[in-house]
């Protein structure tokens, strides 16, 4: 048996990393910005615990294109780093830096919000870039290096005249790549991955008027007055904003600050968002964010990928399937969590562990938040519920968890706009709408004018009748059917209904039994039995002498038949 170690050379793994290193070349710029993020809340750390020599300030992280040049530039006022650094975190492929740092200030750096760990990031500029250039000033005493490299294994190192603090990487943008020297496209990039990033990012600058400039008034020589209202100033154009709402706590925020912070998430969304569920944990995992209700329609084809994701500030992904359950992508927001497992498949997400506990406590805080909107303003509550409904019932049928907890908060309107939970509803009707074996029947409408007649007859009799519209309500009826003991639902036009056994009867019909008989008699001759039931009776409303139903089982069967099959 012979053993032995498989030679690696940088040699062959370099137009590896070129080619595979991530699938979108974009990312590249992410990447930088950062480890440029992270050479800064790194310098936060040390000089907080006095580890530094150096004035933390108020660096910012500055991205600038030299299109003459083919160069694109990004500086940041972080760390920096020595020479001997330099040879230890660059040349060294896929040796992590940050994974080093959190390792060494284990205690007290675990929430300082560093990103990187692969080691492979800085990398990634080679995706895009035919020679990478580092100069840099360590936050030390020790002087400015400048390593060069262009994407073969070898690099030069020399020393550099840099004497300010931080880093400037120089990317020369290879001939395929000069979408990336275009302004617009890295406005794109900047506002897509890094607009809450927690490093204020300059991205050229801004005329802005002069916020301190007081009117000035002048007189000519005709004398003549104009008066100067305004002053243009040239301001940083800084592209993110460092402190998103939801880094902060639920009690620092006002309900306003909010809906700014949705506005700022979708500018192009006019409509404002229902309510807010802040979700804040630290423990077993870490997760912050916050989800918004749209208002929603009952259109189950809604758009999702609402969603979106972050780790520590940097945009992942709007594709939160696997770590969100299903039926709650239909609401927007953000999560920002560094403890979601991303550089694995999806179906592997939806079997981790962590990723399961996550989803489940989004569920919990959802159906809690639910519950306490309920508790302390029910008439809010009902008036929001034909917006919020379609998630909600959607949530009762697909998580049990949370059809559980929806019990106490979903609601079921009646047709005179009046809203019952179920525990009410059935309080309301059990002592009037049982059939002869002591079942509970709901009756239920599903469009108010079409069903009219039935539903003023079932209200004659004293019947509750619920008004069920939405595109799932057959689902769930069934679900409450096999979950709920002893009950059963049957629509307004159904034959149910003469099965019920009214405990105070006390309608009288006023046709005589001869006058009964002889119209009895004549609709069995004109109605096909087979298909339909005649019934006569006392109709409050002078216009419905009489109705004609189908068997509750024969409509169940057609509706099997149109959906597809029953199940
Ligand atoms: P990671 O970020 O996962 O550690 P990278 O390949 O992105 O790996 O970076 C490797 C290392 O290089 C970093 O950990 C850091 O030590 C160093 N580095 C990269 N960019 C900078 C920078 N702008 N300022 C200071 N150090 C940097
Ligand atoms: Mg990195």
């Amino acid at each position: 048996m012979t053993k032995g170690n498989i030679n690696v050379s940088v040699e062959n793994i370099f137009p590896l990393i070129k080619k595979f290193l991530y699938s979108d070349h974009e990312i590249f710029l992410r990447e930088l910005i950062s480890n440029a993020t992270d050479a800064t809340l790194k310098l936060k750390h040390l000089t907080s615990i006095g580890e530094s020599k150096s004035e933390y300030g108020n660096p910012i992280i500055e991205v600038k294109i030299d299109k003459e040049g083919k160069k694109l530039h990004i500086i940041d006022q972080g760390l920096g780093m020595t020479a001997e650094e330099v040879e230890k975190y660059i040349n060294q492929v896929a040796f992590s830096g940050a994974e080093e740092f959190l390792d060494k200030y284990k205690d007290s750096a675990k929430d300082s919000g560093i990103i990187g760990h692969f080691g492979l990031g800085f990398y990634s500029a080679f995706m895009v870039a035919e020679k990478v250039e580092i100069i840099t000033k360590s936050h030390t005493d020790a002087p400015a290096a400048h390593w060069t490299c262009d994407g073969s294994p070898e690099f030069t190192l020399e020393s550099s005249d840099k004497t300010d603090r931080g880093t400037e990487i120089i990317l020369h943008i290879a001939e395929d790549s000069t979408e990336f020297l275009e302004e617009a496209r890295i406005r794109e990039l900047l506002l897509k991955y890094n607009k809450f990033m927690p490093v204020p990012i300059k991205f050229g600058t801004k005329e802005i008027n002069d916020p301190n400039f007081t009117p000035e008034t002048t007189t000519d020589k005709d004398g003549k007055e104009t008066t100067e209202r305004h002053k243009q100033i040239t301001v940083d154009n800084i592209i993110n904003n460092p402190n998103p709402a939801w880094t902060k706590q639920p009690t620092e925020l006002e309900d306003d600050d909010y809906k700014n912070f949705y506005r700022e998430l979708y500018p192009m969304q006019f409509e404002e968002p229902l309510f807010n569920i802040h979700l804040n944990v630290d423990y077993p995992f870490n997760l912050t964010g916050i989800l918004y209700f749209p208002k929603m329609t009952n259109d189950l084809n809604i758009q999702k990928d609402k969603i979106q994701l972050y780790q520590n500030q940097v945009f992942v992904t709007d594709n939160v399937e696997g770590i969100v359950p299903e039926f709650l992508t239909m609401l927007r927001g953000v999560i920002d969590s560094p403890d979601i497992p991303l550089n694995v498949s999806r179906s592997y997400l939806q079997a981790d562990g962590a990723v399961k506990k996550i989803s489940s406590y989004i569920t919990r805080k959802v159906a809690d938040k639910l519950k306490s909107l309920f508790n302390s303003n029910r008439e809010d509550f009902e008036k929001k519920w034909d917006d919020i409904k379609i998630v909600i019932e959607y949530g009762m049928l697909s998580e049990e968890k949370f059809f559980e907890k929806a019990d106490a908060f979903a609601l079921y309107p009646t047709v005179d706009g009046e809203f019952y939970t179920y525990e009410e509803l059935f309080n309301k009707i059990k002592a009037k709408q049982t059939d002869k074996d002591d079942k509970l029947v709901i009756l239920y409408a599903s469009d108010k004018d079409a069903q009219h007649a039935y539903i003023e007859t079932a209200k004659s009799k004293g019947y509750e009748v619920l008004l069920l519209d939405s595109p799932i309500v057959s689902h769930l009826i069934q679900k409450l059917e096999t979950t709920k003991e002893n009950i059963s639902f049957a629509r307004v036009d159904g034959d149910h209904i003469d099965n019920l056994i009214k405990k105070d009867d006390t309608t009288i019909s006023k046709l005589s039994e001869e006058e009964k008989t002889t119209l009895d008699t004549l609709l069995k001759e004109t109605i096909p039995s087979e298909k339909f039931m005649v019934q006569l009776e006392a109709m409050d409303s002078d216009a419905s002498p009489f109705i004609i139903t189908q068997p509750e089982f024969m409509r169940r069967m057609k509706e099997m038949q149109q959906t597809g099959g029953g199940g």
